[in-house]
């Protein structure tokens, strides 16, 4: 019998009372993982009631005692590294080596918050009048709600959860009901380990009900959302319109821009990596490729080589460079742009669809694919596809390549290849995105940076990570202070 997942409030496991159940399923091998409920809107209710009440005491435990818990909570997890990566291969369906590196980016979080007694401090200014003095300080927001997606299932959750109860706040995790079964195991981990007060970390399970009731809630202060773009939009916009602070990460449609002068060895074994790296199901995935010149051939013709000869399969095998996509209506999804790409006049160099695995033959795959020629003005050029898919573009000059950079609806990242410091000082200047790589693929940001795009990617002003993340979860307070010498006994 699989697990039936509980919620986690005010320090216990609590059953839901959730009229509906989703079967959670292994992708490639379609075993049953588990239950997942629909949890009702009272549930995320209570939780938040129970997060408010775990506010007092919280937020006046000295930051320096708060970090404790993330130096434990930082050994809990590298204890269960090689675990926690094996479920998130199992739920989520990418290789055992890309679930290792999601581990690793959701441990370098914590790290970071654990600098919060410092990157909080405060401002003090003397005499700014005669006798006078103003201090700024920051104090926590208050009970914190975070939304979190299906392709990072042990990572997301850490742009937030770390900065947020150091900062003081208490802390409410919504998981993605496709991918529940990491965030349950690190929430045991957590239960059974970390002896933290009731209240301060919870998490209910469940989609949309859940979080409208996380964004109506008048105890909650604050939300971090990362999804796609269309629920970001109304994310942000229901929480705002209550009053909140609301940060949204959402959709991608990343270009990467290769000039003539790219190093034809590098350059191409890079763009496969982050095209077809999590079977294209990053934010950070390089979509569409635009040549500049001469690089069309070189590049088009290494790019299809290295999709053909990429080893697709079950993520815990031996040798599998590229895992399943996230379910059957995701592979349907997917095959029907390709489709869609074909009929606008693309050509498919390579054709990933219809997949079969041996021993796999039930999975979600689709292979890696490329399609050249695709139509600039097209569906496929304006889609987000989230699947293991390369759509060649090919421009005549750098300025046409960063405009159409720019026309993007989106603005996540943006990569260019070449061996000239002009080219890549004027792209790093006039491209259009919140993460540029030259000569990267996949320009993720080290947790002591802010993460975030630009235009159609992220809704909000303080992006995840780092200080803006201490500057999301603390309000300041200006205290502007006299006290005369008259006042004073002498002593
Ligand atoms: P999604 O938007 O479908 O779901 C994200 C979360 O929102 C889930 O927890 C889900 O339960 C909830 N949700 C879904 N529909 C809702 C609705 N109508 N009302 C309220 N809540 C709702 O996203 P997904 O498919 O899980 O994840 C893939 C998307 O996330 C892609 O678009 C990807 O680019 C994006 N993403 C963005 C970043 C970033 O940093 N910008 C990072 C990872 C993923």
């Amino acid at each position: 019998m699989s697990e039936k997942l509980s919620n986690y409030i005010n320090g216990q496991w609590a059953p839901s009372a959730a009229a509906n159940f989703l079967d959670i399923h292994n992708p490639a091998t379609g075993e049953l993982l588990g239950l997942v409920p629909l949890s009702p809107g009272e549930e995320m209710d209570r939780t938040a009631q129970y997060a408010e009440a775990a506010l007092a005491d919280w937020r006046n435990t000295p930051a320096g005692e708060r970090i404790q818990y993330l130096f434990k909570l930082k050994r809990i997890l590298e204890d269960h590294f090689d675990e926690l990566a094996t479920i998130i291969t199992q739920e989520c369906g990418k290789t055992l080596g890309e679930s290792h590196g999601e581990m690793v980016r959701a441990i370098e979080n914590v790290e970071v918050a654990c600098g919060i007694p410092k990157l909080m401090q405060g401002d003090f200014s003397e005499d700014i009048a005669t006798g006078i003095d103003e201090i700024m300080i920051r104090q926590p927001v208050g009970v914190c709600g975070s939304i979190v997606p299906f392709n990072f299932p042990g990572m997301i959750a850490f742009w937030s959860l770390p900065y947020a109860i150091a900062c003081g706040n208490s802390y409410i995790v919504k998981p993605s009901e496709k991918v529940p079964m990491t965030l349950q195991r690190i929430f045991q981990l957590i239960d059974e380990h970390l002896d933290l007060p009731p209240g301060v970390v919870q998490l209910v399970h469940g989609s949309k009900e859940a979080v409208d009731v996380m964004l109506d809630h008048p105890a909650i202060r604050a939300i971090s959302f990362v999804g796609s773009t269309p629920v970001a939009r109304y994310v942000y916009s229901r929480g705002a319109a209550n009053g909140k602070r609301v940060q949204a990460q959402g959709g991608a449609k990343n270009p990467i821009i290769v000039l003539p002068d790219a190093d034809m060895e590098m350059t191409p074994k890079i763009a496969a990596d982050s095209a077809f790296g999590c079977a294209g199901q990053r934010c950070l995935a390089a979509s569409v490729a635009v040549t500049v010149g001469d690089a069309r051939h070189t590049f088009t013709e290494a790019i299809a080589d290295m999709a053909a000869q990429r080893v697709t399969g079950y993520g815990l095998d031996d040798g599998v460079q590229m895992g399943t996509v996230i379910n059957h209506a995701s592979v349907n999804r997917i095959e029907g742009l390709i489709e869609e790409g074909l009929h606008e006049g693309a050509s498919a160099l390579v054709d990933g669809r219809r997949a079969r695995i041996s021993g796999y033959e039930g999975g979600s795959f689709v292979k890696p694919t490329v399609l050249a020629d695709v139509n600039p003005a097209g569906n496929l050029i304006k889609t987000e596809i989230f699947g293991p898919v390369l759509s060649l573009v090919h421009v005549n000059n750098i300025d046409e390549a960063i405009d159409f950079v720019n026309t993007g609806q989106y603005g996540n990242m943006a990569c260019l290849f070449t061996t000239s410091g002009y080219a890549a000082r004027k792209f790093r200047h006039e491209a259009q995105a919140g993460n540029i790589g030259i000569n990267i693929g996949v320009a993720a940001p080290m947790a002591y940076f802010p993460f975030s795009g630009w235009k159609d990617s992220f809704f909000g002003t303080l992006h995840g990570q780092s200080d803006h993340a201490v500057e999301f979860f603390t309000q300041t307070k200006v205290v502007v202070e006299r006290w005369p010498k008259e006042w004073s006994r002498q002593f």
